[in-house]
């Protein structure tokens, strides 16, 4: 797969402050980033963005006199002016998130909203969301003029077994102990190499092949989960399902017959279910839950924080493990308001005795107050980003060590 490694090496800095503005272009000096201007406000911003098409990434404050960096957001939407963006306040956290998610559904790069003062490793972490990510991972990556895809491909992509599993690791954040994987599609296209579900996903979907498309998903992981076994790592395996499909009992029957002539107890199969999906249908999909749940499966609410439940309505679905979304997680460590929402999460889950795996820690700060406020599990490219089944035990032999030092555990 290609992926890109390597910091912004042509930036503009805009801030109204000589001071903050000198700060930062030292920070980035620092960096080794060999191309940096600078703008005083939002105007002078826009035109030096024009007349250098090649600038890659934006530090924008948000409080300037002339042009403020809300306005630059929108003009730079509308002039078609798109670099990747980092915000920089000394306001409150809740101030810039709103105008970070404001300029996401601008169609804007967002790389990082930050609170002054900067640290150097705060500006380095959102630099390095730049190239850190495969290109077309992020939900909320530009849409890119990509391969028009069909249902008739879809029909052919099953077929020919062109979807393959990508697993990301699940990590105990009590003993740095390896717990389990996500299982995660990609396609394997023959003309267009390995597209990410963004691509393909909701037309699969909108389609009548998403039930097959789930279980050709759950055979690749359990014939890996059974090499992991054998190989001495007990791990669970999740698998996305979408609720639409958990409609029809048969898909349920067709899991609940693969598990079992698989060898791989169903304990170590988690189903996930985005909440939104899990709340919006409860009535024809409970059953076939609680079926499920009764068979030993476990039952993981995907994304959760974003659907709005109470803890009444989570009380009446019968899931394992609560599965905190990565807008709560990432950042957490920076932005109060964020770190109260992950708190809240994970006292719920405690007390309606979940797991709780938190999504998308990127950063060791989100790892350490993760650890602090006693989430018990964590996924996210800190720990490693999706990776072919074959290479999880050399990838876990290469990572065990760093974990668990992190966890205080001494191997
Ligand atoms: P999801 O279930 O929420 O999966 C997590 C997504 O977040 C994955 O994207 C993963 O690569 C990404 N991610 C993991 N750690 C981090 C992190 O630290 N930072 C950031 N920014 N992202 C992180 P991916 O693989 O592109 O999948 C996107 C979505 O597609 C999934 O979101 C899921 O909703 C859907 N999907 C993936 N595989 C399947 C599948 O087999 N069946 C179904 N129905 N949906 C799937
Ligand atoms: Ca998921
Ligand atoms: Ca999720």
């Amino acid at each position: 797969m290609k992926t890109v490694n390597r910091l912004p090496e042509y930036v503009l800095i805009v801030d109204d402050s000589d001071v903050q503005r000198s700060f930062i272009v030292d920070q980035c000096i620092a960096l080794g980033i060999p191309r940096i201007l600078q703008a005083e406000d939002g105007c002078d911003a826009l035109a030096q963005l024009k007349a250098s098409p090649a600038i890659e990434v934006i530090v924008l404050d948000l409080e300037m006199p002339g042009m403020d960096g809300v306005e630059a957001l929108h003009e730079m939407a509308r002039l078609g002016l798109n670099p990747a963006v980092i915000l920089a306040s000394a306001r409150d956290s809740v101030l810039l998130n709103v105008v970070e998610n404001m300029g996401r559904s601008l169609g804007l790069h967002l790389l990082g909203a930050l609170q002054k003062p900067i640290t150097q490793e705060q500006l380095l972490t959102s630099l390095s969301r730049f190239s850190a990510v495969e290109p077309c991972t992020e939900r909320q990556a530009a849409p890119v003029p990509g391969p028009r895809v069909d249902e008739h491909e879809i029909q052919r992509a099953l077929q020919e077994k062109e979807f393959v599993a990508y697993f990301q690791p699940k990590v105990s954040l009590l003993d740095g102990t390896l717990t389990g994987v996500e299982a995660l599609i990609r396609w394997q296209h023959p003309t267009h190499g390995l597209l990410t579900p963004d691509r393909f996903i909701g037309l699969i979907e909108c389609s009548r092949h998403m039930a097959e498309t789930t279980l050709q998903m759950l055979d690749l992981a359990l014939r890996h989960c059974r090499g992991w076994h054998e190989a001495g790592l007990p791990l669970s395996c999740s698998i996305n399902v979408s609720a639409d499909t958990l409609a029809d009992t048969r898909l349920a029957e067709a899991i609940i017959a693969r598990v079992a002539s698989s060898g791989i107890a169903p304990r170590f199969v988690i189903l996930e279910i985005t909440e939104s999906a899990i709340m919006t249908d409860l009535s024809t999909t409970l059953g076939t839950l609680a079926r499920l749940r009764l068979k030993g499966f476990g039952l993981s609410v995907d994304d959760y924080g974003t659907g709005f439940s109470c803890m009444l309505q989570l009380s009446r679905v019968p899931c394992s493990e609560l599965k905190i979304d990565r807008a709560f997680v990432n950042g957490a460590s920076q932005k109060l308001h964020l770190r109260v929402l992950l708190e809240s999460a994970l006292d719920i889950a405690r007390k309606l005795d979940l797991r709780v795996v938190a999504e998308g820690v990127e950063s060791r700060d989100d790892w350490e107050l993760l650890c602090q406020l006693g989430c018990t599990e964590a996924q996210g490219y800190f720990i490693a980003k999706p990776m072919p089944g074959d290479a999880l035990p050399a990838w876990w032999r290469a990572n065990q060590e760093r974990l668990q030092a992190m966890v205080g555990i001494a191997v």
